[in-house]
């Protein structure tokens, strides 16, 4: 007793740089219980006197003293500013776009807004309006869907598939989907990088409007 396995101190100490919300709580809620029963065994035996009998550890809460909100609230700062509940984005956003910004939905190729518009300006997300791409970054990939080599930085998050057979690209504020990113394709750019993004989780800004 005291000393935490391997296994939960490994966790304590491992902090992803990006997470979704279900997957930091099973993260964040096994090592935050182990300090406080740790120290809460710990801390009578060693100063307790014959005035202040120890009380067994049998009577310590079996729960975290840490409320749950807490935790919720480390988790939220992590993933991003933006936080909405899942009827808050229904009630904002169309159903069309709720299907691909929440719901990682997938538009028809050739039908978004976007595809085939180059016009200088700024691309921000759909749901929560942060900027994401310059237009002179954005380049003709004849894919069927906006074609962007580069990212603002610090803007998108990268989260590979469940399948592992591609990279999911979201909102870093909001968590929104955009689409999902390739590398070594062979397209001139830059960075040989194409972020495929769905128009609809895209709000074009005319640069004469956002500076
Ligand atoms: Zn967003």
């Amino acid at each position: 007793m005291g000393v935490a396995p391997q296994s939960v101190r490994n966790a304590i100490h491992r902090r992803p740089p990006s997470i979704s919300l279900s997957a930091a709580v099973r993260t964040l809620t096994p090592p935050a219980r182990v300090p406080v029963h740790v120290r809460s065994f710990k801390t009578p035996l060693s100063h307790s006197s014959p005035r202040t009998p120890y009380k067994t550890p049998s009577k310590v809460p079996p729960f975290p003293l840490v409320p749950p909100s807490r935790l919720i609230g480390v988790v939220m700062a992590s993933s991003g500013p933006v936080q909405k509940s899942e009827e808050e984005w229904q009630a904002i956003l169309s159903p069309e776009q709720f299907r691909i910004l929440r719901s990682k939905g997938t538009e028809y190729p050739g039908t978004g807004q976007y595809d085939k518009f180059f016009a200088d300006g700024i691309y921000e997300c759909a749901g929560c309006g942060t900027p994401l791409y310059k237009s002179t970054t954005k380049f003709n990939s004849g894919c069927g869907w906006p074609a962007f080599f580069e990212g603002l930085p610090g803007a998108i998050n990268r989260t590979p598939d469940p399948d592992g057979r591609r990279i999911e690209i979201t909102c870093a504020a909001c968590g929104g989907h955009l689409g999902h990113v390739f590398k070594g394709e062979g397209f001139n750019t830059p960075t040989d990088e194409r972020h495929c993004v769905n128009s609809i989780s895209l709000k074009f800004v005319p640069a004469s409007q956002s500076n």
